[in-house]
């Protein structure tokens, strides 16, 4: 069939779910990652041809787009800041919030000679893996819970050609992360239950809840744990950064302030939302 005839089709049906530009979108994403083929390649070869087998494969994306599946879980990738990472279920798909956070963490890392840095709660690894790529001499070690989530970071960090320490571990049952570190950064679940009904079916129904959620009455869990134990294992001077839940700016200040933080800063992201937070160990 010819790809044109067949795009079409393929836009129409997904629109009523997803709108003409993220049908147009999808479309264009297989396009380059099954047959590398850009917009303007299709256009300058209008009678390109999938053959019987490749139509089968975009009918089954098709139908699995319709349910509202990750198109980025679909193709087994994403993009985060310039890298490519593989991802699956195992893992959230990284966010363009969590550029700002990283971006956030080079510009104030990135002249302190051989700095050592912590990822607790990796997933993909992205965060850990885009520091470890962009700060020469760092080293930097990544902690998750979900060994599905450990092997998919690891597999990441050599296909980016960085080198990060991967540790198997449950922060909540943590008493010491055995070094000090220069840089403690998280993105822990934060969404309550109470804000689910804010979130997309493709987040809400195909997303790692084990990534996404806290309880209610005790959404700071793992930001408390955290806290508690970047008092112990940073630096005089080493700064702790997280991704925080919008609506819980003020709480975070207060939190980081309690354990004897400095310079608390709390930042909003680039839809204006309060996203981010760094606070620094006192020298
Ligand atoms: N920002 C993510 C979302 O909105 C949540 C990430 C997290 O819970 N750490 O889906």
């Amino acid at each position: 069939m010819k790809i044109r005839t067949y795009r079409e089709n393929f836009i129409t049906r997904l629109v009523p779910v997803h709108g003409i530009s993220e049908a147009e979108n999808f479309f264009y994403m297989a396009l380059e990652e099954w047959h590398h083929m850009k917009r303007v390649d299709l256009a300058l070869r209008p009678d390109a041809e999938f053959t019987v087998a490749e139509v089968a494969r975009w009918d089954a994306l098709l139908a699995q787009l319709k349910d509202e599946q990750p198109i980025q879980y679909l193709l087994g990738k994403a993009h985060f800041y310039g890298l490519e990472f593989e991802v699956n279920t195992n893992v959230l798909i990284p966010r363009p919030e969590t550029e700002e956070l990283v971006e956030w963490i080079i510009s104030d890392t990135e002249f302190k000679p051989s700095p050592t840095l912590l990822d607790i709660g990796t997933g993909s690894g992205c965060i850990a893996i885009t520091l470890a790529k962009n700060l020469s001499g760092a080293a930097v070690s990544a902690i998750d819970v979900s060994v599905g989530a450990l092997e998919t970071a690891q597999r990441n960090a050599a296909a980016n050609g960085v080198s990060v320490k991967f540790l198997e571990k449950d922060i909540l049952a943590a008493h010491d992360l055995g070094e000090q570190y220069t840089v403690i950064v998280s993105n822990p679940p934060y969404i309550r239950n109470l804000e689910k009904e804010e979130m997309k079916p493709n987040v809400l129904e195909h997303e790692p809840h084990l990534a996404l959620f806290v309880e209610d009455d005790n959404a700071l869990i793992f930001y408390r744990k955290i806290t508690q134990l970047a008092v112990r294992n940073l630096i005089a001077g080493g700064k702790l950064y997280f991704e925080i839940n919008q609506y819980l700016g003020p709480e975070m200040i207060g939190l980081l302030t309690d354990y004897g933080f400095q310079d608390v800063v709390l930042r909003k992201d680039m839809y204006g939302n309060d996203r981010m937070i760094c606070g620094t160990l006192p020298v």
